[in-house]
């Protein structure tokens, strides 16, 4: 009792302010002794309890003198880090992002740090074995240490439960000064380096004499005595020698090894070694042609005056190479680089480019990568290595620790997929990137074929500067595009299965020249659904409001939304007839039509059923680039920046699809797809063909893809986006509601129309239903707030935190899920 007192008395004076990784948007301060109080900075971590028990891992923020006045202060548990993990410049970039996107800091926290940073437990309590002075412990300490007798660990739960109070972090912490029990350390060391195995010879054989001797013990264990010359051999090169290699040299198995470890002739040993490494040799950068050339100094020119600068070049224009010049530059000045990747798992070809001129200073970052190999990178970043100068990743790579940022490229800057959408924040990363290039004084261009109007639109409005390159590289034609009218197809009887008479004219040209085609299909929307010819009837997901899909392959139903998966029924569920039919198409059953249109080639299917697991998408687009597959079909993720010289025939199978898509950004959407996909014809020798199938060959998007009229589909949609108050010019800010009870929902959303209607009046969109309303058996209904240039952004935020903590406040709306989306797609 005496040591718990004068802790008290040491801590009163002295606290910080922490950020806790859950969604509460206040910091909150705990107590800290003078002597913590002086060796913590902000951004270093430490554990503190928060709730009754819970253990979470903090962050400190600030560290001051102010008791606050509404609670009393907790104790902090352990302090974690010797020096900041979190830089100064990180945490203002994520106040940015939790007030932006109206988030808490704690989502920001959370989504910033790799998993391994951010351990929380229930603590765990184990025995210390060498205690045996029983006499000395209070009635409840006794008993804790009693029940320890018979289980190894308790969990401060149960240790609540055998004294029968909730307070017990007082009691261990008692033990544990006692020397009583331990408190499991494993929750701070999750992160494990990557250890190899090495080999070296026992050094009581250094000597030659020794070496002689030891040469004639092993002359009949014949493997062993081959084992260690061959040792010899490799240490000769004088670095060290991994158990792996020297197994190779010498081609004996690590049995063999094993048995001299064991006969303290050998020993093993390891190194850390960072996971991810680069093995390869370096070439130059290539020499720019003349209108690159005139780009890169144009963009150079431009970022006297502009802080980001946007790079228009049409597919293939050799933007990637202008990309490495500006890279090399901030490179050589000691500066970071951060090369932003729409998904990086389909950008192997931009990993490997950059690889080849930058080889060891580049390290990759995104979630497909595993806990400890995101730790790495972390580190990295924080310490200014080498190895991390320059950074290539996927969104959440804006979260990195970087101390000396020079460059950001936002490669492909139109894609949505650069924003966020589950869980908080909700980000957009290439706008999270241009405020944390701003923060850092550094400059940042995003580049694309096919700008976003957004991103145009800033230009015009004198906030970017604008770049434009208008010539392929090597001064390649764009592609010939050529719009085939299906309806008129189907008329004349002109269709097999999915395609044209056209379309197979133009695949058998291309296979005839050794060449390799794409084909593209939209998925949104797009599923082949199962309906009963009888009575119409598709099966539904159990759980979501939505029809079930079809999976050939696997002849199974499978819902996209909650994956919830079931085998394919031989009859109707409604009528009992077995008529179900498989109705529309995915890329499944395209591949299938064309293993029986062209059964000599080779078909390769890209989707998100082939390309899971981390090196899923590698494996395929080597397989392409290997030109082992002829025709590869898949998803719009065949659109994304691919480089393949091989290609002469990209065909998009129906078209109207996208363009029908109710959504205000369809029409834009569409265009940049169609272009992109187009894009990957014919980029290195020849001019490329395009045919796209359509019901509406006039419609003025395809008459625009086909022309490649970037200027005019520019002009068209911003006069309608101004007409019907879109943006660029208005904001959205959308609201969702869910929850398990639909009258929950409806009254709740209903409520929430009526008090922000109140506030904007027709810039009320909604209440409205999503086109799947139900998901994972929640009912969803949404809101969409516009808001017009002159209406204050910031101010406009507050009106709607304030109406969400009314409607919280009301008891039967508080377990409604209130999801906020700023800027949604
Ligand atoms: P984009 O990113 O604009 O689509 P890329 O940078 O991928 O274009 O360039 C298209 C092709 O042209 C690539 O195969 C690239 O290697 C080649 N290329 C571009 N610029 C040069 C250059 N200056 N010298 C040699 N090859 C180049
Ligand atoms: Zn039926
Ligand atoms: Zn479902």
């Amino acid at each position: 009792m005496y040591l718990e007192h004068s802790q008290n008395y040491a801590r009163l004076n002295h606290f910080i302010d922490v950020i806790l990784p859950i969604p509460i948007q206040k910091t909150f301060t705990y107590s800290v002794s003078k002597e913590e109080a002086s060796f913590l900075k902000k951004g270093m971590r430490v554990a503190v309890s928060f709730g009754k028990t819970k253990m979470y891992t903090a962050l400190v923020v600030a560290i001051h003198q102010n008791a606050p006045e509404l609670y009393e202060a907790k104790e902090i548990y352990q302090i974690l880090d010797e020096t900041p993990i979190v830089t100064k410049i990180q945490l203002q970039h994520w106040r940015w992002i939790s007030s932006y996107y109206m988030c808490s800091l704690g989502d920001v926290y959370r989504a910033a740090l790799p998993s391994a940073f951010l351990l929380e437990s229930e603590t765990i309590v184990y025995k210390n074995v060498a205690f045996s002075d029983e006499a000395s412990l209070s009635d409840e300490e006794f008993l804790i240490f009693e029940a320890l007798q018979h289980q190894s660990q308790l969990t401060v739960h149960q240790v609540s439960d055998i004294l029968g109070k909730k307070k017990v972090l007082p009691i261990i912490n008692g033990l544990i000064q006692k020397e009583v029990v331990a408190v499991k350390e494993e929750i701070y060391e999750q992160y494990k380096p990557k250890l190899v195995k090495y080999v070296r010879l026992n050094s009581q054989f250094s000597s030659g004499e020794s070496l002689e001797n030891l040469l004639l013990t092993l002359s009949r264990a014949k493997k062993q005595r081959e084992a260690v010359l061959g040792y010899f051999q490799l240490a000769t090169g004088k670095k060290p020698i991994k158990a792996t290699t020297l197994e190779t040299h010498i081609g004996v198995s690590m049995a063999v090894i094993k048995a001299l470890v064991d006969k303290n002739i050998f020993e093993f040993y390891h190194i850390q070694t960072d996971r991810i490494q680069f093995k390869g040799i370096t070439s130059s950068l290539k020499k720019l042609n003349t209108f690159q050339e005139k780009a890169y100094q144009e963009i150079k020119a431009s970022f006297q005056e502009k802080e980001v600068v946007l790079l228009h070049g049409i597919t293939s224009s050799g933007k990637t190479e202008i990309y490495t010049k500006l890279i090399q530059e901030v490179v050589d000045a000691g500066k970071q680089v951060l090369f932003l990747l729409p998904e990086i798992a389909l950008t192997t070809q931009i990993i490997s480019r950059l690889e080849n001129y930058f080889g060891n200073q580049i390290s990759v970052f995104h979630s497909k990568y595993s806990m400890n190999e995101r730790v790495e990178v972390w580190n990295n970043v924080l310490h200014h290595k080498t190895k991390a100068q320059i950074i290539l990743g996927a969104r959440s790579s804006v979260f990195l620790p970087f101390s000396n940022l020079g460059l950001i490229v936002v490669d492909e800057e139109h894609e949505t997929s650069y924003k966020q959408f589950e869980p908080s924040p909700r980000y957009h990363a290439r706008d999270a990137a241009i405020v944390l290039a701003h923060q850092h004084i550094a400059k940042i261009v995003l580049g694309s074929a096919t700008t976003s109007l957004e991103s145009y639109f800033n230009t015009a409005q004198g906030k970017y500067g604008l770049v434009e390159l208008n010539r392929r590289f090597g001064n390649v034609q764009l592609p010939k595009i050529e719009l085939i009218d299906i309806k008129e197809k189907h008329r004349k009887k002109r269709m097999n299965g999915h395609f044209s008479d056209r379309l197979l004219t133009l695949i058998t040209e291309a296979l005839e020249q050794k060449e390799q085609v794409i084909l593209f299909q939209n998925r949104r929307g797009f599923s082949p659904v199962v309906e009963c010819t009888t009575c119409g009837v598709s099966p539904q997901c159990p759980n979501c409001d939505v029809s079930l899909t079809f999976h050939k392959f696997r002849h199974e139903l499978k819902c996209h939304y909650c994956n919830y998966q079931r085998a394919m029924p031989h009859s109707c569920a409604a009528c009992g007839s077995n008529t179900l039919d498989t109705k529309g198409f995915g890329t499944e059953q395209i591949e299938l039509e064309l293993k029986a249109l062209f059964p000599a080639s080779n078909i390769g299917r890209m989707d998100l059923d082939t390309t899971r697991g981390k090196y899923g998408y590698q494996k395929i687009i080597g397989a392409f680039e290997a030109q082992e597959i002829d025709i590869l079909v898949g998803t719009q993720m065949l659109s994304k920046g691919l480089d393949f010289e091989n290609v002469s025939l990209v065909g998009i199978l129906n078209a109207d699809n996208m363009l029908n898509f109710p959504d205000f950004r369809a029409h834009e959407r569409s265009f940049q797809m169609m272009v992109q996909v187009s894009g990957r014809a014919g980029r290195s020798k020849k001019q490329g063909n395009v045919a796209i199938q359509t019901f509406n060959p006039h419609h003025q998007i395809l008459q625009q893809v086909a022309s490649t009229k970037y200027a005019e589909m520019y002009q068209e949609q911003l006069q309608d986006r101004w007409q019907y108050h879109y943006p660029p010019y208005y904001r959205l800010i959308k609201i969702t509601l869910k929850h398990r009870d639909y009258q929950k929902v409806d009254r709740g959303i209903n409520w929430l129309a009526k008090a922000l209607q109140n506030a904007y009046r027709e810039n009320v969109l909604g209440p409205a239903a999503p086109v799947v309303s139900r998901v994972r058996n929640q009912f969803i209904k949404n809101l969409i707030i516009k808001i017009p240039p002159k209406q204050s952004l910031a101010v406009t935020k507050q009106q709607i935190d304030a109406i969400k903590n009314t409607f919280q406040s009301v008891s039967e709306f508080r377990p409604i899920r209130f999801i906020v989306d700023v800027d949604s797609q």
